[in-house]
């Protein structure tokens, strides 16, 4: 059986009184999650991972932490940026280079590459986006996540069998070792995603801000 990734990005969304929420319910819910076989990773906001990390602890969750981002600096006078050093205390992954962040910020190849470096250098583990077979990876990332633009919060996904040839590609052309599909996934569609033999899991955006509608995605993953 392949190991599975199922990563939630909440992206700018949720309050405290909402996560705690969030947790309860997987806390409450039948989900078993192994992360040898399922890994389930949550990715709050920043301001969130220190709440995120005590729920997580306090109920005994199976489930990694992730941040949505990364800071190209070492710890210092970077006002706004958070320090690399504390955020690996909450989390042990680190979204890099969502579209959204390369769109509406202007991120560029090579500003993402040292933010994977940073990341690597503490420890934390990038989960890089691409959208396509054309984006660069940085040295080093062994964890890609594939996620078409079209796809992103439109309720059009990729269809699986192209998701499956793009990911063979990607898998081919570097030494990734994990490349998840992302883009409009819900419990109804997860499956034909990760019945495909190169795909390692998903990343959800929307269907992860309900916690039943994201357990549901588990379940069928
Ligand atoms: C995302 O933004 O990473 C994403 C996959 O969003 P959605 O699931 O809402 O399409």
């Amino acid at each position: 059986m392949k190991k599975l990734f199922i990563v939630a990005n909440w992206k700018s969304n949720e309050t405290e009184v909402q996560a705690e929420e969030w947790f309860r319910a997987l806390k409450n819910s039948q989900i078993t999650t192994n992360k040898e076989e399922r890994e389930v990773i949550v990715c709050p906001p920043f301001i969130l991972l220190s709440q995120a990390k005590e729920l997580v602890t306090t109920s005994h969750l199976s489930i990694g932490i992730g941040a949505q981002d990364f800071s190209p600096f070492d710890s210092g006078a970077h006002t706004g940026e958070e320090p690399p050093a504390l955020v690996k205390e909450y989390a042990q992954y680190a979204i890099i280079g969502h579209s959204e962040r390369r769109n509406e910020l202007g991120e560029t190849d090579e500003l993402l590459a040292n933010k994977v470096a940073h990341a690597l250098q503490q420890g934390v583990t990038p989960i890089f986006c691409v959208q396509g077979i054309e984006t660069p990876i940085p040295e080093g990332v062994s964890l890609v996540a594939y996620e078409p633009i079209f796809a992103i919060g439109t309720g059009h996904p990729d269809t699986p069998e192209n998701a499956e040839s793009v990911i063979k590609a990607i898998k081919a052309k570097t030494h990734v070792q994990y490349v998840l599909y992302g883009g409009s996934v819900t419990a109804d569609n997860v499956q034909t995603f990760t019945t495909m033999p190169a795909i390692d899991g998903v990343l959800v955006g929307g269907a992860s801000l309900d916690p039943e509608k994201f357990m549901k995605i588990v379940e069928n993953a």
